[in-house]
């Protein structure tokens, strides 16, 4: 292997340091600990939500866990959320996703009040992110860009291919680059041709969910390579070529956390 590797594990944890003593100083000036209300629609699959919770209460804030069992209406989750919203106790929103088929992700997401929207997902957060005014980017994206960031990647005059344009990954991560003089090239299911434009990236990041979808004789020979999906490249020929590389996992997952956390308080103290 020729890459170094972009630790994001490491990066996450000076992160949830720089967190934890804030929170502290919130903890000591307000009296009580900042707020986080996780919304979970339906079974979790995953242990994403135990994982929040653990990182919470790690940093010394409070996770407050609220379960919709199905079989829920999307009106009904968007009331919840909407609660939520208007509780002063509550600092910031997360709301799981993907939800359950039929429910509308995005009435539920635009129930968030955008000064809780600490996982930006909401319209208004979009907007704000994409115009560059201050407001809470999209987790997973801003967890890359920080991850850039701690590496000291330079990143104007790059060439970046993003393969995924989901609302809360891959098209608010081009509006990010593009901020930052990249020029960005987004990729999807009707894309002809992805080894082509893949060959041309100086910085590749994938957010499909298609584990090994990308050989890694596609990556450009000293690429930076970020895999926010599921293993959607495939790792070891890959890191022969590229120059920098995320593992899956511990590259953009715990960045995802560490900047939601890094929202929640910022969330608590401008509120
Ligand atoms: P999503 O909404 O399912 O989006 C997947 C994207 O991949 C879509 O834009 C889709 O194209 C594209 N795609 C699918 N198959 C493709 C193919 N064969 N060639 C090219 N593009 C293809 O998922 P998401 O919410 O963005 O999440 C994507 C992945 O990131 C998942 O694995 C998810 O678990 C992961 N994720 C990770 C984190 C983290 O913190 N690490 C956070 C969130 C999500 P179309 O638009 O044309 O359908």
């Amino acid at each position: 292997m020729t890459a170094r590797v972009l630790d994001g594990t490491a990066v996450a944890k000076a992160t949830l340091d720089r967190v934890r003593g804030e929170v502290a100083e919130f903890v000591a000036a307000h009296g009580r600990a900042p707020v986080l209300a996780t919304v979970l629609v339906g079974d979790d699959s995953t242990s994403c939500t135990h994982m929040t919770a653990d990182r919470c209460a790690a940093v010394g804030m409070t996770s407050r866990h609220v379960e919709l069992a199905a079989p829920v209406t999307t009106g009904e989750v968007a009331a919840r959320v909407r609660e939520l919203s208007a509780d002063p106790d509550v600092d910031g929103i997360l709301v799981r996703h993907p939800m359950p088929a039929g429910i509308d992700a995005r009435t539920v997401f635009d129930a968030i009040d955008p000064a809780k929207d600490v996982d930006g997902v909401t319209s208004v957060s979009f907007a704000r992110m994409a115009l560059g005014e201050p407001g809470f980017v999209a987790a997973p994206p801003g967890g890359i860009m920080a991850l850039l960031d701690a590496y000291e990647v330079r990143l104007p005059y790059r060439y970046a291919v993003i393969v995924g344009r989901s609302p809360t990954l891959g098209r608010p991560l081009g509006m990010l680059l593009l901020a930052r003089d990249v020029t960005v090239t987004y990729c999807h299911s009707h894309t002809i041709d992805l080894a082509a434009h893949i060959a041309e990236a100086d910085l590749l990041i994938t957010a499909t969910g298609r584990p090994g979808l990308i050989p890694g004789k596609w990556i450009r020979q000293g690429a930076i390579v970020v895999d926010a999906g599921a293993g959607d490249v495939e790792f070891d020929a890959a890191a022969e070529r590229a120059s920098l590389i995320t593992p899956v996992p511990g590259g953009v997952g715990p960045m995802t956390i560490a900047t939601l956390l890094a929202q929640t308080i910022r969330a608590a103290r401008e509120r």
